[in-house]
């Protein structure tokens, strides 16, 4: 048998085994991109919340004891107005308290939207973190997964790429590029002909062909696909 068509089977074969080793592993690795960036965005999300938060439940607190003391002022000048000996005193006290007053109406606005808006963070922040626990969950699961599979297989792959690196310096480069053209677009390169067909395509070949083909010694490729036939043993009757 030709050299070259044995090493071509051979690699056939390795090439084979390199995409079901690919199939098996599948889109985890995409999914795990996916749920990281994912996770990551919900969790820059929860960042801006809880920083958000902060800054109100700071404000708040100011707030109360603004509030705390305009109280007190409306109380002394209250107390004071009993003091007062003429309504010029009498006056300039009781616009102060109105003053005090309007103050203390504008802040407990600001408090009942701050404590709204509070409310609002914290909800929404319980939710972010318990997506992103879910997130993380599955990214893990997922992962683990991935790493078993890829334990199993890197060994296998690993060894049939050593392989195929070493059988491909056996094939020249012209007959390789051939081969890897109609591997691309035929999935399989080198066929077996059986009862006189090409099983790659079905077409019936002439004598003269199968006659050549049955030699093994010489590069043939189907008039019809392309591909390289080949006579493996057993297969032609
Ligand atoms: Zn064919």
């Amino acid at each position: 048998m030709n050299n070259m068509l044995k090493f071509l089977i051979d690699l056939q074969e390795i090439d084979r085994q390199l995409f079901e080793i690919d199939k098996k592993k599948g889109s985890l690795p995409e999914q795990v991109e996916k749920l990281e960036s994912q996770a990551a965005s919900v969790k820059s999300e929860l960042e801006k919340s809880r920083l958000a938060l902060e800054e109100y439940q700071k404000e708040l607190l100011g707030l109360k004891g603004s509030l705390m003391d305009a109280e007190a002022k409306v109380k002394k000048y209250q107390d004071q107005l009993y003091l007062v000996n003429t309504n010029r005193e009498y006056d300039a006290l009781t616009n102060e308290i109105e003053a005090v007053k309007a103050e203390l109406a504008e802040g407990e606005e600001r408090q009942l939207l701050l404590e709204s808006e509070i409310e609002k963070l914290e909800a929404a922040i319980a939710t972010a973190e318990a997506q992103s626990s879910t997130f993380l969950e599955q990214l893990d699961s997922n992962r683990d997964e991935l790493r078993e599979k890829s334990d199993l297989t890197d060994a296998r792959q690993e060894d049939l790429e050593k392989q195929r690196a070493k059988l491909v310096k056996h094939i020249g480069p012209r007959y390789l590029r051939k081969y890897e053209r109609i591997l691309n677009a035929r999935k399989r390169a080198v066929v077996p002909i059986v009862r006189g067909s090409c099983t790659g395509c079905h077409k019936q070949l002439n004598p003269q062909t199968i006659y050549e083909i049955q030699q093994m010694d010489a590069f043939i490729e189907c008039e019809n696909c392309g591909r390289i036939l080949v006579v493996l043993p057993g297969d032609d009757d």
